[in-house]
C-alpha cells in the first residue's frame, strides 16, 4: 500500500490480473501495478513514481492499450479501476464520472431520463480514454465529437498537484484534454454534456455476405441525402460462434447495415426504404431507449484477444466499394472479424466555438478492420490483411489518423493539423516536462518549450 493506493508487484497472487488489459492479446509487464481509489492517491502514486525514476501509464480497463504493448520495467502502471462511479444532474443536463467510469455507468443514469452522452459503440469503453482520444458515436453526426462536450476536469498534474481544468481554469490544460489524449496528467473526474434523445429509432438489417457487393453499393448512395439525425454504420462480418452471440448472427458470414435515428419510427421507417427494399433476412429495427446504442452493435462485454486498424477516408467511391468487397468479402479469404465503414460528416465538420485539440473530423467515412487474435499465430495473419485492407483503400485515405481506432503506435502527428500539434507539444511542455505520463498515443514535449 502507498498511502491507501494498492500497489501490485512481480510475484504477487493478483500480478497477472492487476497488469492485463481489456485486449487479451496484450501482453503488459511494467515495473510494477498501482491502484489507487481516490485522487490524493493517484497524488501519491505520482510523487512515488517521479521519485523512482519511473514513468506512468494510466489506464482504466485498457481497450486501448495495443499501442503500449511495449510498455515494461521502466513504466508504473496506474490502473485506475476503483475509481468508479458517475453521476448525473438530469435537470442541466451534465454527468460527473470517475476514472474508471464506463459508459454503461453514465447510460444508466442518463437513458431512463430521456438523455445520453456521447458514446461510442460499446457499454464497456472508459469514458475518460474515449473522451481524451476523441470519441466518436451514434450521436456524432448530430452532436459532433464527445471530447468537444466536456465541460471540466480534474488533473493530477506531473508535481502532484490536483488541478481544475475548464473554461476559467488552466485552459490550455482543458484545451489539450479535448481529443490530445492521455499525455497530460491523470485524469481523477469528468464532466461533461448529455443530450436530449426524446425519441430513437435504432437496429440493424443484415444480409448473407453473398450480398456485399449490392448492399454496399446501395448503403453508399442511401448514406448521401441522409439529415445528421440519422448515422449509419455498414460491415461485412463474419462471426464466431461464440456462445454470447445472439443467436440470429451467431457464427455467420453477413453484410450488415447499422443506424440509430435521432426521431420518430415513421419518419426514420421512411428514410430507411430503400435498404429495406433490398430485402434484408433480420431487420431489428425499434423504437428504443439511448442505453440500447451501447450493444447496437455488438462489442465484445468481456475482454478478447483483438488487433484493429482504422483509416479516415476523404471520399468513398463506387470503385472504394469494389476494393472493399475484394479484400474482406466473399472469396476474399479474409481472417478478419469485421470491416466496418462509418458515415461521418454533420456537426462533425463544424469545429464548435472553444473547441479542444481534435475540434472537428473533416473526412466522411471512418473505417475499422478488426481480427481476434485467438492464438500468437493468427496474429501475423490478421495484421498482414488489416494492413492490405489499408494499403488497397490508400488512394482515399486522407493521411490523417484518427487516435481511437489506431491500435499500435505511430508518429501521433499524423492526428492533428500541424500547429495543433504544436500547441499540443508545447501544453506537454508546460504540464510535464520531464515525460512522466506515457499515454498510449504520446504527444512528446516539445524542444524549444522545454
Ligand atoms: C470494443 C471497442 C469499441 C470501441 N468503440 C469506439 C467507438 O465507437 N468510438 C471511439 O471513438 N472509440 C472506440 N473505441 C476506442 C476507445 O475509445 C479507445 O481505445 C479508448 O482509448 C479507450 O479508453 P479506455 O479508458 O477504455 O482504455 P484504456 O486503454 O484504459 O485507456 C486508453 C488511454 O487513455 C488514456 N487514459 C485513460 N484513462 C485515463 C485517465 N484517467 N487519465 C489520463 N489518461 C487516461 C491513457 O493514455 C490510455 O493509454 C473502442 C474500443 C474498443 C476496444
Amino acid at each position: 500500500m502507498l498511502n491507501g493506493a494498492e500497489l501490485v508487484a512481480r510475484g504477487d497472487e493478483q500480478w497477472d490480473s492487476a497488469r492485463a488489459a481489456f485486449n487479451l492479446a496484450i501482453d503488459q509487464r511494467p515495473a510494477m501495478v498501482a491502484r489507487p481509489g481516490n485522487a490524493d492517491e493517484v497524488a501519491a502514486v505520482v510523487g512515488y513514481a517521479r521519485e523512482n525514476g519511473l514513468r506512468i501509464a494510466v489506464q482504466a480497463e485498457g481497450h486501448g492499450a495495443g499501442p503500449l504493448a511495449g510498455v515494461g520495467e521502466d513504466t508504473l502502471l496506474l490502473k485506475t479501476a476503483r475509481m468508479t462511479g458517475a453521476e448525473i444532474d438530469a435537470e442541466n443536463r451534465r454527468s460527473r464520472v470517475g476514472a474508471a467510469a464506463k459508459w454503461q455507468d453514465v447510460s444508466a443514469l442518463a437513458s431512463p431520463q430521456g438523455l445520453a452522452g456521447l458514446s461510442g459503440s460499446s457499454a464497456e469503453v472508459g469514458v475518460v480514454g474515449y473522451m481524451l482520444g476523441g470519441g466518436h458515436g451514434w450521436l456524432s453526426r448530430k452532436h459532433g465529437m464527445a471530447c468537444n462536450s466536456v465541460v471540466g476536469a480534474e488533473v493530477v498534474t506531473a508535481d502532484g498537484q490536483l488541478l481544475r481544468a475548464d473554461r476559467e481554469n488552466e485552459p490550455d490544460l482543458f484545451w489539450a484534454l479535448r481529443g490530445g489524449g492521455g499525455s497530460f496528467g491523470v485524469v481523477t473526474a469528468l464532466e461533461f454534456e448529455l443530450y436530449p434523445v426524446p425519441e430513437l429509432y435504432a437496429g440493424m438489417l443484415t444480409w448473407p455476405w453473398e450480398r456485399t457487393a449490392d448492399v454496399l453499393h446501395a448503403w453508399r448512395e442511401w448514406v448521401s441525402g441522409l439529415p445528421n439525425e440519422m448515422s449509419t454504420w455498414a460491415r461485412v462480418l463474419q462471426v464466431p460462434p461464440l456462445p454470447d452471440i445472439p443467436e440470429p448472427v451467431r457464427g455467420r458470414q453477413l453484410v450488415v447495415v447499422e443506424a440509430a435515428y435521432l426521431g420518430a419510427e415513421e419518419s426514420g421507417g421512411e428514410l430507411l426504404r430503400p435498404l429495406r427494399d433490398l430485402a434484408p433476412e433480420l431487420d431489428t429495427f425499434a423504437a428504443v431507449p439511448p442505453a440500447a446504442l451501447g450493444h447496437l452493435h455488438m462489442d465484445p462485454e468481456d475482454p478478447v484477444p483483438f488487433a484493429m486498424s482504422g483509416q479516415l477516408l476523404d471520399a468513398l467511391p463506387p470503385a472504394a466499394i469494389d476494393t472493399i468487397v475484394e479484400a474482406v468479402g466473399p472469396d476474399s479469404g479474409s481472417p478478419l472479424l469485421s470491416l466496418e465503414l462509418r458515415q461521418l460528416g454533420g456537426a462533425l465538420t463544424e469545429a464548435p466555438p472553444d473547441a479542444g485539440a481534435l475540434a472537428s473530423v473533416d473526412q466522411a467515412f471512418l473505417t475499422l478492420g478488426v481480427g481476434m487474435v485467438m492464438d500468437p499465430g493468427m496474429a501475423s495473419a490478421i495484421n498482414a490483411h488489416l494492413d492490405l485492407v489499408s494499403n488497397a483503400l490508400e488512394p482515399w485515405d486522407s493521411g490523417v489518423k484518427y487516435a481511437n481506432f489506431v491500435d499500435v503506435p505511430i508518429d501521433t502527428r499524423l492526428c492533428y493539423p500541424p500547429e495543433t500539434f504544436d500547441r499540443l507539444q508545447e501544453v506537454k511542455a508546460r504540464y510535464d516536462r520531464h515525460d512522466l505520463f506515457r499515454a498510449n498515443h504520446p504527444i512528446p514535449c516539445s524542444a524549444a518549450a522545454r
